[in-house]
């Protein structure tokens, strides 16, 4: 795809819906889901003689995200207006933030398709507005306009054309998507879409220094259809220029039902837009001071929890990754981590493994989950004291799933004790071995392999209950000479 003559080049703008209650700039309420045209205000709608008021609750919000992203938080910033017409922005312009925004010059890391750590440059992150909706479905021949979401406030990040290649842009999004969801910024929905982005994207020989051209694409609203959009777009330019044609620099339509990119408006300049400072509204000054305050909230960050997850827990690398992506899972494994003497790569294994198998099967969020981190740890401190084996404790697990109980009930009621009486053991065995004549012979002849086909007999006359080891070690010694 990226074959060695080319090189692709990738720089992302994310919109992420903030979650406050009301709009940036009115009192109308952010919630998603309502009866279209329900929710937009007077304000939002941009009526003649009204004045747009900040809510201060954005400015904490963007210079949080500023902070955990190593960048610079203004103590000055500007609102401007972005003048276009669209039928679901009836002021005719979004209030935006365009040569001072709140935040400039942040960076994160993400993993490199060598695994190395690889950084990648935030330009700026700016406050802005949210326009409506036009809706097409299920009418004929017109269409609708929802402005419920004006004046909703977006934080716009923009990253630098740090990215080469579709699974670094993805890496990069989900990095940002962690990061809003552990600040508690943004729910970061993205099938609501409280969380997008618009890929530029462009290819040049590899080895050059300069820029290609790039296309803008739109409406990617999930990490599958990014992959798939900028392999499509990348193909497309490789193409063109391979066939003696230029790529020009325009904004194009990810269609997912089709797989492909489409023109969709040949790319405006910023003098089209005719930004100047909005005169209702102040310049957002804030103190060092409030900085500080603000920097005082920052939760422990992801990369920050996934080194302390490894050099805390001894939990690998990708584990820890994988548990401190979201910050509830995270807290899942400490609680359970600490109600149970069991390692915490057992917790880790448990969490990954049954657990979040069992969410996926019923689409729930961890914060859903019918095994409490309580229950999950009372249960693997069975596994731990050898109560159970890590076979029988799936059975278990469904049950405290289905409601039956702690895992002691469940062990109790169904009668689920591993079985760890040495003689109790033996008896079986000596069972097995007489029931299995050739095959004890053919073991003791030299067909080692045949130890599993014992044990496996063991594990049925004893309903799974013997303790594997045990079972093994009196197996061997009746069975050798
Ligand atoms: P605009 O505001 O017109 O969309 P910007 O210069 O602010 O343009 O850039 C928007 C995004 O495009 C940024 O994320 C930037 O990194 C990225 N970008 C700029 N030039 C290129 C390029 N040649 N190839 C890929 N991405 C690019
Ligand atoms: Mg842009």
């Amino acid at each position: 795809m990226t074959g060695s003559a080319w090189e692709v080049v990738i720089g992302l703008e994310i919109h992420a819906q903030l979650a406050t209650r009301s709009k940036i700039f009115s009192g109308a309420s952010t919630a998603y889901g309502a009866e279209p045209n329900t929710q937009a205000c007077l304000v939002d709608l941009g009526y003649p003689g009204v004045l747009p008021v900040l809510n201060e609750e954005v400015v904490r919000m963007a210079a949080m995200f500023g902070l955990a992203v190593n960048a610079a938080v203004a103590p000055r910033s500007v609102f401007a207006r972005k003048n276009y017409f669209y039928p679901d922005l009836p002021k005719g312009y979004q209030i935006s933030q365009y040569e001072l925004p709140i935040v400039e010059h942040g960076e994160l890391y993400i993993e490199d398709a060598d695994g190395n750590e690889k950084r990648i440059g935030i330009t700026r992150a700016h406050l802005e507005e949210d326009a409506g909706k036009s809706i097409h479905e299920g009418l004929d021949k017109s269409s609708g306009i929802d402005l419920n979401r004006t004046g909703t406030p977006l934080l716009e990040i923009v990253s630098e054309p740090d990215m080469r290649s579709a699974k670094e842009a993805i890496a990069y999004m989900r990095k940002i998507h962690t990061i809003v969801r552990y600040l508690g910024i943004s729910d970061g929905n993205m099938q609501e879409g409280s969380f997008r982005c618009d890929a530029n994207v462009s290819v040049r020989p590899r080895g050059q220094e300069e820029f290609g051209t790039r296309a803008e694409l739109k409406n990617l609203n999930s990490f599958r259809f990014i992959e798939k959009a900028i392999n499509f777009e990348v193909e497309r330019q490789i193409e063109l220029i391979e066939e003696g044609r230029e790529v020009v620099q325009e904004t194009r339509l990810y269609d997912s039902d089709r797989d492909e990119t489409r023109p969709m408006r040949s790319k405006e300049e910023a003098n089209d837009y005719r930004y100047f400072p909005d005169p209702d509204l102040l310049p957002v000054e804030i103190s060092a001071e409030y900085i500080e305050s603000v920097r005082q909230q920052l939760p422990e960050l992801p990369d920050a929890k996934k080194q302390r997850f490894v050099a805390e827990y001894g939990l690998r690398d990708e584990d820890a990754g994988i548990l401190t992506a979201s910050r509830a899972v995270a807290d899942y494994f400490e609680d359970a981590a600490a109600a149970t003497e069991a390692p915490a790569q057992l917790v880790a294994n448990w969490i990954m493994g049954e657990l979040s198998g069992a969410l996926n099967r019923e689409g729930l969020e961890i914060g859903d989950s019918k095994v409490s981190a309580a229950e999950l740890a009372g249960m693997l401190s069975r596994i731990h004291d050898s109560t159970i084996s890590g076979k029988i404790a799936k059975q278990v697990f469904e049950a405290i799933w289905g409601g039956e109980g702690t895992a002691d009930a469940v062990i109790e009621a169904k009668g689920l004790k591993q079985i760890t009486d040495s003689s109790a053991i033996e008896a079986v065995v000596d069972k097995v071995i007489a029931a299995n004549p050739s095959q004890a012979a053919d073991y003791r002849a030299g067909k080692d392999k045949l130890i599993g086909y014992f044990v496996g007999q063991v594990m049925k006359e004893t309903r799974g209950q013997a303790n594997p080891a045990q079972v093994n070690q009196i197996l061997k010694d009746k069975l050798g000479n």
